[in-house]
């Protein structure tokens, strides 16, 4: 299920390149997989916003009951604005000024802390009077490479395990209401024995806590971008962590709630960036594709060496050849190094897939480009999500 390639062609046509477009029952689809594998679990799920924070696609995430989580105070706000509930947001904050955290609690939102020095300033200002969670940083290494991973050891992210004492005694100095522990090792995890791993480690600590309530394992599902990757295994994650929760109940009679905050797993699939080929220059060693967008609206390939499916919409049937597909930004902008395309014309059209997560999310203005406008189709239906930039938009807030 995704938008079809004569639907791509004609938004393209419609609304011009490069364009992002989106497909709501993509969506919908992958939200409803992580329901049914963890049906047997009593478990939540936040939409990690920072993936995708449009808000038409905010408002259809909310419509599917997933709550959502966010990266800083200004994503909770567009939470709001997109119509989830205080309870339904969970504000994750990483090396945040206290006012930050402040202001979320004055907002209501679920609170997870990720310094010591931080926590203590929430400790001498709310003490036990608002529920409170931590991430803890696990020493595992998930997802591959260290651009990706956030649970290693050298990590920036979370109170390292090691310092788990000053932790506790910070809690019951300050009579602390811990609700929630929490981890998010990395993205692209495709390993149930990662999953168990923090599973593991996150449930030994909850025997020092009796207050926490929610293990909260954070996001990092990892999803197919090549063509010869496969799903991950969803049911093997579920019954793995549900063992772990039924032999701790067994043990402790505590009855934990398991939290998610799948980004990539809900919007990666579902997302395209369409772009035109504007340049072909033939060398001795390749031909380069240039197309009218750059590493400013996809940065992926260049950030993290990802790799993106691309295809040549109007040439399908073209002969395969193979190209360096670069972008117009004054860097080398690659998107793709020796790629077999069906043969590429100047004037077609390329599809970068699994573009939804981390892609708009991530674009600039770099070289004074204005960012791509989105389109999301739901019900067969393209509809404008937003306008594309303009010069207007670039100058805004210069002051002259
Ligand atoms: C980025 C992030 C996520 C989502 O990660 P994905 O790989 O997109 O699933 C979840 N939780 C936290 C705390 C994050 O920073």
């Amino acid at each position: 299920m995704s938008v079809s390639k004569e639907e791509l062609i004609h938004a393209a046509a419609t609304y011009g390149t490069p364009l992002y477009v989106y497909h709501a029952e993509s969506i919908t689809r992958q939200y409803q997989k992580l329901m049914d594998a963890f049906s047997q679990l009593n478990a939540r799920f936040f939409y990690a916003a920072k993936a995708l924070t449009n808000l038409s696609i905010l408002r259809h995430v909310r419509s599917l009951g997933c709550s959502i989580d966010c990266s800083s105070i200004n994503e909770v706000k567009l939470a709001f604005k997109a119509g989830f509930s205080a309870d339904q947001i969970l504000y994750t904050s990483n090396s945040v000024s206290f006012e930050e955290i402040r202001e979320a609690v004055s907002l209501g939102v679920s609170v997870t802390i990720d310094s010591l020095s931080n926590l203590e300033k929430f400790a001498k200002t709310y003490a036990g009077s608002y529920p409170v969670g931590v991430r803890i940083r696990p020493n595992i290494m998930a997802g591959g490479n260290t651009k990706i991973s956030t649970g290693h050891v050298g990590s920036k992210f979370g109170i390292p395990v090691e310092q788990v004492e000053a932790l506790q005694q910070l809690v019951q100095a300050y009579g602390l209401q811990l609700r929630t522990l929490h981890i998010h090792t990395g993205s692209e995890i495709s390993e149930a024995a990662v999953f168990v791993q923090g599973v593991t480690l996150l449930l030994e600590l909850a025997g020092l806590f009796p207050s926490v309530t929610v293990l909260d394992l954070g996001g990092g599902f990892k999803v197919p971008y090549r063509p010869d990757e496969k799903e991950i295994d969803l049911a093997a994650i579920a019954k793995a962590v549900e063992k772990s929760f039924t032999d701790f109940k067994n043990k402790t009679d505590r009855q934990l709630e398991v939290w998610f905050e799948p980004g990539k797993y809900l919007v990666a699939q579902a997302g395209y960036l369409l772009a035109t080929v504007t340049v072909l220059k033939p060398t001795d060693t390749i031909c380069f594709v240039g197309v009218d967008t750059g590493l400013n609206h996809l940065i992926r390939p260049m950030f993290y060496e990802a790799y993106h499916s691309i295809s040549n919409l109007t040439n399908a049937e073209g002969a395969p050849t193979t190209y360096q597909i670069t972008g117009n930004i004054c860097e080398t902008d690659d998107f793709a190094q020796a790629r077999t395309l069906p043969e590429v014309r100047e004037g077609d059209l390329l599809a970068f897939h699994t573009a939804g997560a981390y892609g708009f999310e991530m674009s600039s203005s770099y070289n004074a480009r204005v960012r791509p406008a989105e389109v999301l189709f739901k019900d067969g239906q393209p509809q404008l999500i937003r306008r594309r930039e303009s010069l207007d938009d670039l100058l805004i807030q210069q002051i002259n």
